[in-house]
């Protein structure tokens, strides 16, 4: 099955990197408006194949994402000095432009995968470009989120991330809400297992937990610039649930019709992932503050959603 990534910057490559590793797909594409660098992505990559999958990567054009089933979206410019976020956000909606459109003339059956930040409004953006339906555009979203959310949790309580059943929704940035009402440590309510084993989660340690997860990027950010392996796995991932039809549950972000009474904005709740894209949403029990949370977060996107034009 052929996958293709357009943008081979630090995301796109750490994804290409990561589905070959896992041997996720046959064939991956590889297109950057710097032909240079996709075709060094390629073949760096590409001689790490004969280490693990069987997977063929090649750089290439739009026309070579033909056939592709998922095209993954990692384009992308970066922040110049004193530039607003918004301005920024308007450049990069204009990459989406040209993007999007030579992703649709070659490969209008793909379903695409946004990673290019920020998250929840280019992930609007491309579902509003392309005129696909909502299902067929997935963000990245809190997938990495939720990912650091179980692992702090798991570390808390000593026991496997796997077994902590615990998201985080909303914005993938600073309105993000960690759910813990609904947590479960196992089939256990998450906090009356903690005190079950005399690890409580109170009102301190909660917080601490939640200050990480939104300050991870941040504290990778000043050591090494930017974040690139956690988001390529967590692609890869959702990739392969696409492919192999899993119907598999992330936090990933979809344009959703009303949020809280806020419409038509993407971010992320629990969904189904399979071949035909977000095939259901799973809404949480949330209690009284964490759905007034989740509101303000779809307030905070709407808001610079609202601002661009298309
Ligand atoms: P990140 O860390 O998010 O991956 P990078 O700057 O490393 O950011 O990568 C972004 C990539 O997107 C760059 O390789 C850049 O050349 C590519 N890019 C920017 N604009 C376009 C475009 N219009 N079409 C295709 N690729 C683009």
């Amino acid at each position: 099955m052929k996958i293709g990534i357009v943008g081979t910057g630090m995301v796109g490559s750490a994804s290409a990197y990561a589905m070959a590793l896992l041997g996720v797909g046959t064939r991956i594409v590889l297109v950057d408006a710097n032909p240079a660098l996709a075709r060094a992505q390629a073949q760096d990559i590409a001689h790490a194949t004969p280490f693990a999958a069987t997977v063929a990567i090649h750089a290439g054009e739009y026309g070579d994402l033909e056939g592709a089933a998922v095209v993954i979206i990692a384009a992308g410019v970066n922040q110049k000095p004193g530039e607003s976020r918004l301005a920024l956000l308007e450049r990069n909606v204009e990459v989406f432009r040209s993007v999007i459109s030579g992703v649709m003339d070659a490969a209008p059956g793909a379903i695409l995968l946004i990673a290019t930040n920020p998250v929840d409004v280019m992930t609007f953006a491309a579902q509003r470009l392309s005129g696909l339906a909502t299902e067929r555009v997935i963000g990245s979203g809190t997938i990495l989120d939720t990912a650091r959310f179980r692992s702090l949790l798991g570390g808390h309580l000593a026991i496997a991330p796997t077994s902590v059943h615990a998201y985080v929704l909303g914005e993938h940035g600073d309105s993000e809400v960690p759910v813990w009402s609904s947590a479960m440590a196992g089939s256990v309510p998450i906090v009356s297992f903690a005190e079950q084993i005399g690890r409580p989660l109170d009102d301190a340690a909660r917080a601490a937990i939640a200050d990480q997860v939104r300050g991870a990027a941040y504290t990778i950010i000043e050591g090494k610039g930017a974040t690139w392996y956690g988001i390529g796995a967590g692609l890869a991932r959702v990739v392969q649930a696409i492919i192999d039809d899993e119907r598999a549950v992330f936090s990933v972000s979809q344009v959703s019709a009303d949020i809280e009474g806020i419409s038509d904005v993407a971010l992320s709740l629990p969904r189904i992932v399979g071949r035909d894209g977000i095939i259901a949403n799973l809404m949480p029990e949330l209690d009284v503050g964490e759905r007034a949370a989740l509101k303000g977060s779809a307030e905070v996107i709407a808001e610079y959603t609202s601002k661009l034009r298309f």
